[in-house]
């Protein structure tokens, strides 16, 4: 028997993964009793606090047809989220049935242009086809109008307050809506790109109100004694985190 006495580390999205900025900008929005059936990537770990966006996952594929049945049999909200690799694989016959049907529901489609749970296999929206040879990308935000959805915005989830709006009007529509959340997996964004910027917390403007923690919960924050502060080491430099802190204490490091 060994008895060691190590720190609980959950599985955390990256710290800069763009699809915590897009729960957390659903969160800011969407009523309480909001139903999220989810998929499988890295995403589904949207099923841990702070976010607690998974309520439901059956299968590969299913988080379109169960936000169908959802939809139909309460009288709540409903937010499906899917990855771009699995919308292509397995999300759009689902989504047909729902435009067939005229469900009323949102539809997330988290996309950060590769298969990025299972180390960046390529899929029918890249440039890429499965063997390194160029493939004509297939238009996601043209077949989901080409099928006949009408309420389609593609946003950018980094930026907050678009993110925001657009869910916001998504909810709102009046039947099928679909937000296509688009921004590069921050692994393969960081392999590309030799510079970053640093991100650090003004200690005198920091009112250590935690929300950076508790409510955005990028793994790059941590406590030193009583100051919140960003390990360099960890922040990838995504820009996020200054629009959640409402002091505007955290900015670049010069
Ligand atoms: S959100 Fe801003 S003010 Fe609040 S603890 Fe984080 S850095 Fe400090
Ligand atoms: S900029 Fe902020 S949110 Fe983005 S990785 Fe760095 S600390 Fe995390």
């Amino acid at each position: 028997n060994i008895e060691v006495n190590v720190a609980p580390r959950p599985p955390v999205l990256c710290p800069g993964c763009p699809h915590r900025a897009t729960y957390y900008a659903v969160k800011q929005v969407a009523p309480k009793d909001t139903i999220y059936p989810t998929d499988i990537g890295c995403y589904t770990l949207g099923l841990l606090p702070p976010y607690e966006t998974a309520d439901f996952l059956l299968c590969m594929g299913s988080s379109i047809g169960t936000g169908c049945g959802f939809s139909y049999a309460t009288k709540q909200k409903v937010i499906s989220f899917i990855g771009d690799s699995t919308f292509y694989h397995a999300g759009l016959p689902a989504l047909i049935n729902a435009v067939h049907h005229n469900h009323d529901f949102v539809v997330v489609i988290l996309d950060n242009s590769t298969t990025a749970m299972t180390g960046h296999q390529p899929h029918p929206g890249t440039e890429l086809d499965g063997m390194g040879n160029e493939a004509l990308p297939i238009d996601m935000e043209k077949v989901v109008r080409g099928i006949g959805v009408k309420h389609v915005e593609v946003i950018d989830p980094r930026n907050l307050k678009e993110a925001k709006e657009a869910i916001k009007r998504a909810l709102e529509h009046d039947g099928l809506s679909v937000v296509i959340s688009k921004a590069p997996c921050i692994l393969l964004e960081r392999k590309l790109k030799k510079e970053r910027k640093l991100y650090q917390v003004n200690q005198e403007k920091c009112k250590k109100c935690k929300i950076c923690i508790t409510k955005f919960a990028c793994p790059a924050f941590y406590m030193d004694e009583n100051e919140v502060k960003i390990n360099p080491a960890l922040c990838t430099g995504c820009g996020v985190c200054p629009q959640v802190c409402p002091f505007d204490a955290i900015g670049v490091v010069e």
